[in-house]
């Protein structure tokens, strides 16, 4: 099994070294990351300037490529044989933070595992649903084990093709852990407001700023699972076609 590992925090992250020491029990990883944070940077494909990669070393010592480039170039790269080499599956992660509902628009951890789907590899994408406002060091622990989980059930069942499987980790011990809920993408409620400040000439400058999104806890989806203490599981197509409004839009006459 040959894995390629990604994340969107920067090849620095200790989410990306715990995912890749997990994984390494089950195959060759190879890490192929950005050299900075790229959180929120959505589906990327860098095309007005030249993209460099080092080969760097990882906290445990462990070899990692790193890029100028956003996450999901991280995972075009190789994908397209900048290694030389042939990936089984891409794994995305781990991010410090939950990617669901409406969030896998945002998330550069999830559109790097959809830039693997693009590329005819199954894409994973593993979140931490970490607590509002945490500091110190987050325990990734649990997370890890839980993508190890999910891997070890895709290598086995043989991964669905065009599916994006996003996987988020409640912040509990692996032993508080209810189980593994498949899910669908639940509503975030997003509480954004918009900072105006001013800088020290006096001109305006802007921020996206507010609480932190919260999420509707309804049954079924990736919030509420999260909520009970599950890991949420969500496979997501690249399809965003709304079939019912296309057939509602067939009766509109355009003539
Ligand atoms: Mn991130």
């Amino acid at each position: 099994m040959n894995i390629l590992v990604t994340n969107d925090d920067g090849v620095t992250a200790p989410g990306l070294l715990a995912l890749a020491q997990e994984l390494r029990k089950l195959g060759k990883v190879t890490v192929f990351a950005p050299d900075k944070n790229w959180s929120a940077s959505g589906h990327v494909k860098t095309m007005e300037r030249p993209l460099r990669v080092k080969e760097v070393a990882l906290a445990d010592g462990t070899s990692a490529f790193t890029s100028d480039g956003a996450p999901s170039d991280c995972v075009a790269l190789p994908l397209l044989g900048l290694l030389n080499e042939k990936f089984d599956l891409v794994v995305s992660g781990i991010n410090p933070n939950a990617n669901i509902g409406h969030d896998v628009t945002y998330s550069g951890t999830v559109t790097a595992a959809m830039e693997a789907v693009i590329n005819g590899v199954t894409g994973i994408a593993v979140s931490l649903d970490s607590p509002e406002g945490f500091k110190g060091l987050l325990d990734y622990a649990t997370s890890a084990f839980a993508a190890r989980r999910v891997v070890e059930k895709v290598i086995a069942a043989g991964a669905p093709k065009d599916v994006v499987i996003n996987v988020n980790v409640p912040y509990l011990k692996e032993n508080e852990l209810k189980g593994f809920m498949i899910t669908r993408q639940g509503l975030r409620v997003y509480r954004d407001e918009l900072i105006v400040r001013a800088d020290p000439r006096g001109k305006p400058y802007y921020w996206i700023g507010g609480e932190a999104p919260t999420g509707i806890d309804e049954a079924g989806t990736d919030f509420s699972a999260l909520q009970a203490g599950y890991v949420s599981i969500t496979p997501l197509q690249l399809d965003l076609t709304a079939y019912t409004t296309a057939d509602a839009l067939r009766k509109w006459e355009f003539q």
